[in-house]
């Protein structure tokens, strides 16, 4: 089915089995700035399941490249040993290993403990997204980042991987010299192009002497930097053609982006909102004017897509990271024609760069397996088969069917509605979140591929369960909507946003609507821009500081830039008190100030939702093992109910 994608490719001595691989991103499994047991397995599963080459996170390569608490760093010879352990994993399985060698420049957290170094940069322009000031660098400490990428890149190569890529892509250090925007300099590295590339063919020249032939080097670079001026400051086309012309390279990576992009740092890791690999145009415009491979990434999470790229020659291979991230035997389903097996991503962002950004390693919210490995990677056959009875056919329902009918158990799923997928059925009616609808087609074709019964349109209580007689009910019965106690009088319509969403807008009055947003998640500020993208005007008031503050933040980005263009009024620190006929009234949570919307046709509530438990306190009287997942404990993720699911069935 994908000819060209497997088929394999040439990195300068370096033979690809294929154009699939896991790009460059931090995993926060890493302690000490080593390498650990789970990143280990982390990549193991990933090679394992066919990928062709794994490009392993950044690794600073100086001091002041320390930009998180949790960066891999390459600074001494004590890191071989964990990188070693990595190349071994991933060789068994004949997938190629690259390292990244980094320096973030100017793009360093705040330090809230003085754990951090302070930021470094070609000149003292501030970083848009952790707002730090950096110093510019001597010519002295240029010399000794140079020799730092060196030497890092040598140890990767003394570690047993097979290549090394300079990240010179996303605002980091050598793209801050490139733009001259940010590299104000008046010495040899500023200036004209040539001046401003020289730091970026210093590293190159310093790392190609330092692992010699053999061993590819390669600079990833952003195609588009979606510079928040007019124009792109930087020529990279251009750079990278001068860059191919010196002769020292293998590869180019192509990606989009900085931290400094219109819309912010998203395209880092683009949400849900992006289209499939809008990227390769990009990477196709360097590739027409380089003759090294290409390599390009940037929502690439089907190989139907990968081959489209490919086949076109817009780039040589495909990073398909999160593609991975969600389903590492992807490569393989794909290879064996089996692509409808394919968990495929939905760009949601929720738990891997999500995770990355709250400080914890990364995982999906399709596979929580992913990051667990060791507890979770091997799944163990049941040694007893028994018939479970699943309640409830939410994410947490369908996960834990589906784990517990792949360890070999009999499972019937009960689903009170028509349909399985709970509330992914809600979120992926909102614009821009189509996609979001995946997560529950996902489980659904599992559901069929293990063979779990599902029964819809059963309501089950605990005489059903008695009568069944089930050896282990597993309860996933999912929530209702929280409505607190509001004062409401007069005939204003008040709506349940769940509803708005169930019914696309056409329950909701036109004209002006409030829209009371209490958890700051997806559901406020996507039905605000679904009632403002129907002519209605909207005015969505947040019980926080900001609309959607729970969101991971590029998708935070991109539904607030969606709902900005909706012209959707945004009231912060705003908490709900009640309404009459046209009146809505809120208190100011900051000032204690009454906040009165007049002229008010509707009033749209997403203020939560809470657990639907009834069940879960019968079952006790039944006298059958039970387990309770998702959100009839408590509000969960959907993130957090698969992870419920997983692990009921896992105990079964
Ligand atoms: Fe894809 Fe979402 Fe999983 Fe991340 S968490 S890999 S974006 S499905």
């Amino acid at each position: 089915l994908f000819p060209t994608l497997f088929s394999p490719l040439q990195v300068g001595d370096v033979t690809l089995k294929n154009r699939i691989f896991s790009s460059g991103h931090d995993t926060v499994m890493v302690h000490d700035g080593a390498v650990t047991d789970q990143l280990v397995e982390y990549h193991r599963a990933r090679a394992a399941g066919g990928a062709g080459l794994i490009v392993m996170q950044v690794a600073g390569i100086h001091e002041t490249a320390r930009y998180t608490y949790h960066v891999l760093m390459a600074t001494d010879d004590s890191c071989i040993e964990g990188y070693r352990r990595v190349a071994d994993a991933v060789h068994e399985h004949g997938c190629a290993l690259f390292g990244q060698v980094f320096h973030p420049g100017r793009e360093i957290m705040e330090s809230q403990d003085g754990a951090l170094p302070v930021a470094y940069a070609p000149s003292a322009v501030p970083n848009e997204r952790f707002r730090v000031m950096p110093r510019p660098m001597s010519q002295a400490m240029i010399a000794e980042v140079v020799a730092g990428y060196a030497a890092g890149a040598r140890r990767l190569r003394q570690a047993g991987l097979d290549g090394v890529e300079i990240v010179a892509s996303h605002g980091y250090l050598p793209a801050q010299f490139l733009n001259p925007e940010l590299n104000l300099r008046t010495d040899q590295y500023g200036g004209d192009l040539d001046n401003r590339m020289r730091f970026l063919r210093e590293i190159i020249a310093a790392v190609r002497e330092a692992v010699g032939s053999g061993f590819a080097v390669g600079v990833r670079v952003s195609g588009i930097e979606h510079s928040s001026v007019e124009d792109e400051p930087t020529d990279i086309v251009e750079v990278c053609r001068r860059l191919d012309a010196d002769g020292l390279l293998d590869f180019l990576n192509v990606t989009e982006g900085t931290s400094a992009s219109r819309s912010g740092s998203m395209h880092i890791v683009p949400p849900m909102s992006e289209e499939a690999a809008y990227t390769a145009p990009a990477a196709a415009k360097i590739k027409a004017a380089v003759s090294i491979p290409v390599l390009v990434a940037g929502r690439i999470n089907q190989p139907q897509e990968a081959e489209i790229v490919v086949a076109k020659g817009q780039a040589d291979a495909c990073a398909m990271t999160r593609a991975l991230i969600c389903d590492p035997d992807m490569p393989a389903k794909a290879l064996a024609e089996r692509p409808d097996d394919i968990r495929a991503c939905i760009g949601c962002n929720q738990a891997c760069i999500g995770h990355f950004q709250s400080g914890y390693p990364i995982s999906c919210i399709q596979r929580p397996e992913t990051g667990r490995e060791r507890e979770f990677g091997t799944l163990v056959l049941t040694p007893k088969p028994t018939d479970v009875m699943v309640v409830g056919g939410g994410p947490a329902g369908m996960k834990a069917a589906v784990v517990a009918a792949q360890r070999g158990h009999r499972v019937t799923l009960y689903e009170a509605s028509g349909r399985v997928g709970g509330q992914v059925l809600l979120a992926e009616r909102l614009p821009g979140r189509s996609e979001f609808g995946g997560a529950a087609t996902n489980l659904q074709s599992e559901l069929d591929r293990y063979g779990v019964i599902v029964k819809t349109r059963v309501e089950v209580d605990a005489a059903m369960i008695t009568a069944e007689r089930p050896d282990h009910v597993i309860i996933a019965t999912g929530a209702t909507p929280y409505r607190p106690h509001l004062e409401l009088d007069g005939d204003m319509p008040v709506l349940e946003a769940w509803d708005v969403i169930g019914a696309n807008g056409g329950n909701t009055p036109k004209g002006e609507i409030v829209v009371a947003d209490w958890r700051g998640d997806w559901t406020g500020l996507g039905v605000a821009e679904m009632l403002a993208r129907e002519g209605r005007k909207v005015t969505l008031c947040v019980n926080g500081y900001a609309a959607g503050e729970n969101l991971q933040q590029f998708t935070r980005v991109s539904m607030l830039r969606a709902a900005t263009e909706a012209k959707v009024r945004i009231v912060p620190h705003a908490r709900l008190f009640g309404a009459d006929d046209d009146t809505v009234y809120l208190v100011n949570t900051l000032t204690g100030e009454p906040i009165i919307l007049d002229g008010i046709d509707g009033l749209v509530l997403a203020l939560g939702h809470q657990q639907n438990d009834t069940l879960l306190a019968d079952v006790e009287s039944t006298g059958i093992p039970f387990t309770g997942v998702g959100d009839c404990l408590a509000p969960r993720t959907v993130e957090e109910a698969v992870l419920d699911g997983l692990r009921a069935a896992a105990a079964v």
